[in-house]
């Protein structure tokens, strides 16, 4: 079968014969569906530093998928025929974030396409523990989305955003996602920033009330457009330093900040001043809560809560995956979805 695939430790990806994977102990063998591409994808492509640290090729890539179960190994029942979307984090269950319950911080992580063979192809083997049966009214493009949609969920769920003052930093797919949950948990306004204009308007598409450009006076663009109101929450899904300082300088006292975005280099803030006198909290956000974020996520887009196709701009064959990586690059398009051939 041909999948997307990493073949040697240096920029760029190939189109690959590859054997069809076999599912082991727990594991589901899966059809795949439709899959979409993440910012992750184009770190493996470039080969920036975390990409040669950790992952050794070659490697089918490929982490935000729905496929639809067509075999099993030992100890996996799950039907054939069952539609899923995928948690790409594979957990141990034995560490002591695991024993917690804080599975979303296990110490022994796997990253499907990443660190096991991932789904730009036909066939993919996932635990079955990974895999949440998606309603049948939920296209299969969408499933593939709620992986990061997942994210903007966690990043939303450290406090009552009804009635709130939001300022979400970065939209790109999953900042446009927290603009929606935002909304959808009640938020009263929810200001969107970025450098770029096309994904502005996607904020507004999903429900900011206000767009702010990310220039070097983003910090008064934010306090005009909530117009003296007080700053409720941040959601930090840029990892640009210069927003993590603004989101800290804006919250009001008391207020949180979700920090999602990773950044390149470390952030200096004034901690004394603009986190401790005023006591603000800050909750770093990885991956999801496993199942709790799941769960939500799911109802949320079950109920129409979210409109997660919205977030979907662009449909390409994975053996288009050169003009993907470009487009993302380009910075002119929402989610991309990835379909098989
Ligand atoms: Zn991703
Ligand atoms: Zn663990």
């Amino acid at each position: 079968m041909q999948a997307v695939v990493k073949p040697i430790a240096a920029p760029g990806f190939v189109l690959a014969d590859v054997p069809e994977p076999v599912p082991g102990d727990g594991e589901l063998l899966l059809r795949v569906a439709a899959a979409s591409v993440c910012g992750t994808d184009v770190h493996l492509y470039d080969w920036n530093p975390w990409a040669a640290a950790r992952v050794q090729p070659p490697r089918v890539i490929g982490h935000e998928l729905c496929g639809e179960v067509v075999g099993r190994g030992p100890g996996a029942d799950m039907e054939d025929g069952r539609r899923v979307a995928v948690e790409s984090h594979i957990v141990c269950g034995h560490c002591n974030s695991c024993r917690r319950g804080d599975f979303h911080v296990c110490l022994n992580t796997r990253i499907l396409g990443v660190d096991v063979d991932g789904g730009f192809t036909s066939l993919v083997v996932v635990p079955q523990a990974n895999v949440f049966a998606i309603h049948d009214d939920t296209t299969s493009e969408v499933a593939a989305a709620l992986e990061p949609v997942g994210n903007a969920v966690h990043a939303c769920s450290y406090g009552d955003l009804s009635g709130r003052t939001v300022a979400v930093f970065g939209c790109g797919p999953i900042g446009c996602a927290a603009i929606a949950v935002a909304r959808a948990q009640g938020a009263a306004s929810v200001i969107a920033i970025d450098r770029n204009r096309f994904r502005l308007h996607l904020a507004e598409r999903m429900g900011a009330t206000r767009v702010v450009m990310a220039d070097e006076n983003v910090e008064r663009g934010v306090r005009e457009a909530v117009a003296g109101a007080d700053i409720d929450c941040a959601l930090e899904m840029s990892g640009a330093p210069s927003a993590v300082v603004a989101a800290t300088r804006l919250v009001r006292p008391g207020g949180w900040i979700s920090l999602l975005g990773i950044g390149d280099e470390p952030t200096t803030l004034d901690l004394s001043n603009d986190v401790v006198m005023k006591g603000i909290s800050l909750h770093g956000v990885v991956g999801r809560r496993l199942p709790q974020t799941w769960e939500a996520t799911m109802e949320y887009v079950r109920t129409g809560a979210i409109d997660v196709a919205a977030l979907i701009t662009h449909r390409y064959a994975m053996s288009e995956i050169e003009a993907v990586i470009e487009l993302i690059k380009s910075g002119q398009c929402g989610k991309v979805s990835l379909h098989p051939g």
